[in-house]
């Protein structure tokens, strides 16, 4: 179901002499408070705020004095992105199309599955790997979001829950691939962690979704990185998933499972690997046979998730019956697998496809300010 959409005023006042207050340190915050002989202390009480309180704007900051408040507005702002569009689907998935200020769109959306409460979040404007189920990555990538933008997204997703619910996990499944944007998806994920001042969501509930960039899981091993990683495999083969994610043909799933198991001997936290389910390409007992070959001796999930079409792209969702055999083998092949519900299947969920749409019929966009 789409709500309806009002326009957000066009006048809002330029951003661009102000900072960003989401893309500031904790240090960085700190230090612009003592240089203006305010105690440090306001840092962590203005972030606490904006993360923990859900407070977009600094007047509503009553326990700050007014001449602190009006200092902090004239130097920052805190939501850059106009709601360009919000969805919300009848299992409660809702969908915001975020519009930056350099016109730049991306997506976030946001999952109810019963106590949960996960957002999936952008991590570039568009995306370079290509993918040729995906909406996001028909038109490449535009540049990559910074700390600010990624944390915004979950902000504003964060704004649709009831004061008493909490977000609970965070998955970087949107738009771009998080591990050709590293320092400013860590940084962001790093405040996203954070339960002094930031959305307390422990790292374990937080995962990064990659199509499987060896250099860059290397550097997460490196980094002992706390958090969860998932592989998008979405074939077993080469040839096929060279098909499928066109990156794939200068790094080969051989480097991919190498560079997994070097970080899993470094952080023993267990992969998953993801595979979309796509009808007569990849959900063949062939397919099954190969993944349980692939998969069969290594500490890793395997999450399975039939597709969602997307409006002008020839891809199906498979039959029952080949979903079920296809569970059949991998179960029988002894993987740990689980297969996902689609969700959000009423709108536009998958990622990328509501701005692609949008772009293609910018009369109907409206927009929304209702968070
Ligand atoms: S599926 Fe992910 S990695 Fe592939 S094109 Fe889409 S956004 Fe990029």
């Amino acid at each position: 179901m789409t709500k309806p959409m009002t326009h957000e005023s066009a006048e809002s006042p330029s951003k661009t002499e102000k900072q960003s207050i989401l893309e500031q340190t904790e240090h960085s915050l700190i230090r612009w408070f003592v240089d203006r002989d305010f105690p440090k202390y306001r840092a962590k009480q203005v972030l606490s705020a904006i993360y923990q309180r859900r407070i977009d704007s600094f007047s509503d900051m009553t326990e700050l004095s007014k001449d602190l408040r009006a200092k902090l507005d004239e130097h920052f702002y805190i939501f850059k992105t106009k709601t360009a569009e919000s969805q919300q689907s009848e299992d409660g998935t809702e969908k915001l199309l975020l519009e930056m200020p350099d016109g730049g769109r991306i997506e976030c959306v946001l999952l109810r599955d019963g106590p949960r409460r996960s957002v999936c979040l952008s991590s570039q404007v568009g995306c370079a790997m290509g993918c040729v189920f995906c909406a996001s990555g028909l038109d490449g990538v535009d540049r990559n979001l910074t700390r600010g933008e990624i944390l915004e997204q979950a902000l504003k997703l964060q704004r649709l829950l009831e004061p008493e619910e909490r977000l609970s996990h965070i998955v970087m499944m949107g738009m771009g691939e998080p591990l050709a944007n590293l320092r400013n998806v860590l940084e962001a994920l790093d405040v996203a962690r954070d339960s002094d001042y930031g959305l307390g969501i422990s790292p374990r509930r937080i995962t990064i979704s990659t199509v499987g960039l060896p250099p860059a899981i290397d550097k997460l091993a490196e980094a002992h990185s706390p958090f969860q990683l998932a592989i998008s495999l979405h074939a077993p083969n080469d040839e096929l998933r060279t098909r499928l994610v066109p990156v794939n043909k200068n790094i080969g799933i051989e480097a991919i499972m190498a560079a997994t198991e070097r970080y899993f001997a470094v952080t023993s936290r267990r992969l998953t690997f993801e595979y979309v389910l796509l009808k007569d390409l990849n959900d063949t007992p062939q397919c099954a046979e190969q993944l349980v070959k692939l998969l069969r001796r290594r500490t890793a999930m395997l999450n399975v998730i039939p597709y969602n079409p997307v409006p002008g792209l020839p891809y199906e969702t498979p039959s029952s019956e080949a979903i079920l055999e296809f569970r059949r083998i991998l179960m029988e092949g002894g993987i740990n697998v689980m297969f996902r519900q689609r969700k959000g299947n009423d709108i536009q969920a998958a990622c990328g496809q509501l701005r692609r749409l949008r772009e293609r019929e910018p009369q109907i966009v409206t927009l929304n300010s209702h968070v």
